[in-house]
């Protein structure tokens, strides 16, 4: 049963013609894989290119790099058709290449750095990832330790990366490192090729969701780089991460309005079909006012991300916070969506030939990664309270 859609003031014809070229991308290059992929617990890489013919992999970014110009709301619609396809670990895959890899370099590199990675990557030839977690820096960011030595013309980059999503298979790291003193003053972003001598992927980490995106450890023992790889300015590298946290956000978000579309859609024809004491459970009022609920956390999600996409696309202020609430929201809206469509099926919602179980486990990460829901909770509270003056 196709779910209704509460008609939105935000999108437009080139939104729902975007998201009906997604649709038919994962009912034919995703759905038809998702299983195989999330049992070898990696996506073919192939996907990246086929990704890239269908436009899919610079959707905001310029057309003189090769891609198509749109908006943050583009990005959202395309992210909520890309889950869909009951392999979210693949769409997380194409979205830390598409969006978290490549947001800075495109708004901050130089035009030769764009030339060299950015136009390949929106092509589908190169595969990014980003790197900045490392083992006692998640949500500190700032305590990074990676460090960048300055020798003549080159950068000397030794530390560790952890949790680095498509790390087993980059070709090139957006890298977090430290050029100057401890603190967020002293990091800088570099575009990092993964064939430089003294890299090593370490272990490809075994992880409770998301199973078909490979998530890796990075380790860097004197490796050197020249210094016209850096990302824009040497020491505002956590200024270019905290302005583009809020593209990795909004990609969470919109892929929690996709994944309850398809939970409540499944939810609801398997409520109509299940015969309990003689009658469907759409008939009890239990199920109904469940439904009821899910609906409207669904577009309560909804309506927040789409805002916080467009006054991030119109750079307005209050775009950080939005999308941060959006964030938070949609992290906890989807988990409980997840817990109902799973109890609605009773012993069928254990079974792992129905997508149900492996969306329950997919979405547990969403309250962690591009920022946790304690962070989250952090950055509105500080807004909030400096804005009436008490902070
Ligand atoms: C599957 C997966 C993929 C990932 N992909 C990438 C990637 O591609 N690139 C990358 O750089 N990173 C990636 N990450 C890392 C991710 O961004 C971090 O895991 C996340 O930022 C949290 O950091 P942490 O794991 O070190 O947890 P910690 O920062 O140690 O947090 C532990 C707990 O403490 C809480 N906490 C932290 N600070 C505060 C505070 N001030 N007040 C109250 N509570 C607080 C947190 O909310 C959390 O509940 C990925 C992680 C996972 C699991």
């Amino acid at each position: 049963m196709a779910l209704p859609r509460l008609p939105s003031i935000y999108l437009a014809d080139e939104h729902e013609a975007l998201r009906r070229s997604a649709a038919a991308f994962v009912d034919r290059e995703i759905r038809p894989h998702a299983d195989q992929w999330e049992a070898d617990g990696v996506f073919a890489s192939d996907l990246y290119g086929k990704a890239a013919e269908a436009g899919f992999l610079g959707v905001r970014y310029e057309e003189r790099w090769g891609g198509s110009g749109l908006d943050f709301l583009s990005t959202c619609v395309l992210c909520e058709e890309l889950v869909k396809g009951d392999s979210v670990g693949t769409a997380v895959g194409l979205l830390a290449h598409s969006e978290f890899a490549l947001s800075t370099l495109a708004d901050e590199a130089s035009d030769e750095l764009k030339q060299t990675w950015l136009a390949p990557a929106i092509r589908g030839e190169l595969i990014g990832c980003i790197g900045v977690s490392e083992p006692g820096a998640g949500s500190d960011v700032a305590s990074m330790k990676t460090q960048a030595r300055r020798d003549g013309d080159d950068y000397v980059i030794s530390g560790q990366k952890t949790y680095i999503t498509n790390g087993t298979r980059a070709n090139f790291i957006t890298l977090a490192v430290r050029t100057g003193d401890a603190g967020p003053g002293g990091i800088s972003l570099v575009v990092f090729p993964t064939d430089t001598k003294g890299f090593e992927i370490g272990r490809r980490l075994d992880k409770l969701g998301s199973r078909a995106s490979d998530t890796g450890e990075l380790y860097f023992d004197e490796c050197r780089i020249p210094v016209s790889n850096r990302i824009g300015e040497e020491g505002r590298g956590m200024r270019y991460i905290l302005s583009h946290f809020g593209g990795e956000r909004l990609v969470i978000a919109a892929f929690a309005v996709g994944i309850m579309e398809r939970l409540i859609e499944i939810g609801m024809d398997h409520a109509g079909e299940r015969k309990v004491f003689g009658s469907s459970l759409s008939s009890y009022q239990t199920w109904r006012h469940r439904f009821a609920d899910m609906m409207t956390q669904l577009e309560a999600t909804r309506a927040l991300t789409y805002q916080a996409a467009r006054l991030l696309s119109d750079g307005e202020p209050g775009g950080d916070m939005a999308v941060s609430m959006a964030k938070l929201y949609a992290a906890d809206a989807v988990q409980k969506v997840a817990a109902e469509i799973l109890q609605l099926h009773g012993g069928y919602g254990q079974i792992e030939e129905s997508p149900i179980p492996r969306y329950y486990r997919d979405v547990a990460g969403f309250s962690i990664g591009a920022g946790t829901s304690e962070i989250m909770r952090e950055i509105i509270s500080r807004s909030v309270l400096n804005t009436k003056g008490s902070g």
